[in-house]
């Protein structure tokens, strides 16, 4: 029997992933060369498809890397002089923190307990912040800060350069890029596919910055995936390092399926998903939400607290086929986590439902 994955990271796959891989492989798309015009007509098919889902314009540019974690760092290096701000409130956030602190950026940090999330009216930005880290979601809680509260907050630091980690929820937020100066996520989350890509958008006020910066002769900006490289090879479609074409084709497919089935019909399915999962969680007296404020609860990753030990809830729900999410850490005895990703169907919420119930 097949499990289904409701593992916040490498997840279940996008239904139509498998199809698409053998088109690739009919098509020898692994063979082909980067600097093919084959090549870059699959980097502007993926551009175009996740411009389209995602409302990207024209300002930001798109670029791929290894990871989204590898972003950290390309932000860090290519957008920070000295001074960096996150607001952290688990153990993603953290490590970008971490990186920032690695890189020996000035790294200023404001902090909620775990299971918490951040409002723009509580969040004071430190005056010589040049980069403000945000995370919407923070997948090891369970944590949303929604994205009004986002940009609420860029207009009041207008001058400062916003970047948001969107790893486990894009495209679910309703990004405003005319705010949001840069966002990266990896495809292993919400998009279905294998771990080993990293999505880059950055705009033309982060291209300006590292530009800036690379002039000053004490600064680095990196070797390795610095943006104005990416940039200039981005004019052409082209990439600096030999990447990972196979992956970019089936990003560019799957973007292309969720723009069939349409982006605010995607968003209303992992909504309605979300609103099932935490009606059972609240409802059932073994189970609670662990996200206490509404508002912050995450409708891409749900966290649960469980009354039985969480491992065997976990080897339950493994009898049948289901396999859900340890809690992260310290929460590993008493949590669950469920991704709620676009490549599970209503259809396999309600089954993992009655699983957990019965
Ligand atoms: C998974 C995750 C990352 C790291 O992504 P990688 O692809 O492993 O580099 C970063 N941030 C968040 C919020 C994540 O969930």
């Amino acid at each position: 029997m097949k499990n289904t994955y409701f593992t916040p990271g490498p997840a279940e796959l996008y239904p139509t992933l498998a199809h698409h891989l053998q088109t690739a492989m009919d098509e020898q798309i692994g063979s082909i060369s980067h600097r093919s015009q084959k090549f870059r007509d699959i980097y502007k098919h993926t551009d175009e498809q996740l411009r389209a889902l995602m409302n990207i314009p024209a300002s930001h540019g798109i670029f791929f890397t290894g990871s989204a974690s590898e972003v950290w760092e390309r932000l860090l290096l290519n957008c920070v002089e000295h001074e960096s701000f996150h607001l952290v409130n688990g153990s993603f956030s953290r490590k970008f923190f971490d990186y920032a602190q690695s890189l020996h950026k000035y790294a200023h940090i404001q902090e909620k307990p775990f299971g918490e999330g951040f409002d723009a009216a509580e969040i004071e930005v430190p005056e010589y912040a040049e980069l403000v880290c945000m995370t919407h979601n923070e997948t090891s809680a369970g944590v949303q800060m929604r994205p009004v509260e986002m940009h609420k907050l860029k207009r009041k630091y207008s001058k400062k350069l916003f970047c948001v980690d969107m790893v486990s929820s894009a495209p679910h937020p309703d990004l405003d890029f005319g705010l949001i100066d840069s966002a990266f996520f990896s495809v292993q989350k919400a998009f279905g596919m294998p771990a080993g890509l990293g999505v880059w958008i950055a705009n033309e006020a982060c291209l300006d910055k590292a530009e800036r910066l690379r002039k000053y002769d004490s600064m680095t900006i990196g070797a390795h995936h610095n943006l104005p490289t990416l940039w200039k090879n981005y004019q052409t479609f082209e990439t600096p390092a030999t990447p990972n074409v196979l992956f970019i084709y089936l990003l560019g497919k799957i973007a292309e399926d969720l723009n069939q089935i349409g982006i605010d019909t995607v968003r209303r399915q992992t909504e309605d998903k979300a609103r099932l999962l935490y009606k059972f969680i609240e409802g059932d007296e073994r189970y609670a939400p662990f996200v206490k404020e509404e508002r912050h609860r995450s409708p891409t990753v749900v966290v649960a607290n469980t009354k039985a030990p969480a491992k065997d809830v976990m080897a339950k729900a493994k009898e049948a086929g289901l396999i859900v999410g340890s809690g992260y850490g310290k929460q590993k005895d008493s949590q669950i986590r469920i991704a709620n990703f676009p490549a599970t169907s209503m259809e396999q919420i309600e089954g993992l439902i009655r699983v957990l119930k019965g």
